[in-house]
């Protein structure tokens, strides 16, 4: 074997174990064990407690917090899903029923109430005038208190949505 083809070969294998990692990196990130909590039927009681005070350090700062959404059966997911492809709407959600964290207790979203009785999902809105958008703000605060963001999603973003992964839940 002369150095160029072994220099090939090794550099084939790295390329294959580079290429392995990332796979599975992504099968990881993809598929927490989302397994206990299969059962639940409310939001789970440490999301509960986060959102709450995600409600009261908004406040704080003169930002009115109301949850439009936290815990969905499977089949409310499945109903929710059929929205735009199946039945009338616009398509507002790509996970089906067991694939969406609402499905788990382990979700939230949100909106801002900018008087009584008026939501809205104005990302730029700057209600409390200190120069940063609200919803950024609300934002801030949630990843502060160990949510994900589903703004930071790659892909599909989810602007409302925060999420808690079993291994934040302390
Ligand atoms: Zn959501």
């Amino acid at each position: 074997m002369n150095n160029a083809s072994a220099l090939v070969k090794i550099l084939l294998l790295m390329l294959i174990a580079y290429g392995l990692f990332f796979f599975m990196k992504r099968e990881w990130s993809l598929a927490p064990n989302l397994n206990e909590f299969a059962d639940a039927t409310e939001l789970h009681p440490v999301v509960a407690e986060k959102r709450d005070e995600l409600i009261r350090r908004s406040k704080d700062k003169g930002i009115t917090v109301v949850i439009t959404d936290d815990f969905r059966s499977k089949e409310e997911q499945d109903q929710l899903y059929a929205k735009g492809r199946t039945t009338e709407g616009n398509i507002v959600t790509y996970s089906k029923g067991g694939e969406s964290y609402h499905n788990y207790g382990l979700a939230i979203d949100f909106a801002l109430e900018i008087e009584k009785g008026k939501v809205i999902w104005d990302m730029e809105y700057d209600g409390n005038q200190n120069g940063m958008s609200d919803w950024m703000e609300v934002v801030e605060i949630g990843k502060e208190l160990g949510f994900e963001w589903g703004g930071d999603w790659e892909g599909f973003k989810d602007y409302p949505h925060f999420q808690m992964n079993p291994q934040d839940l302390v």
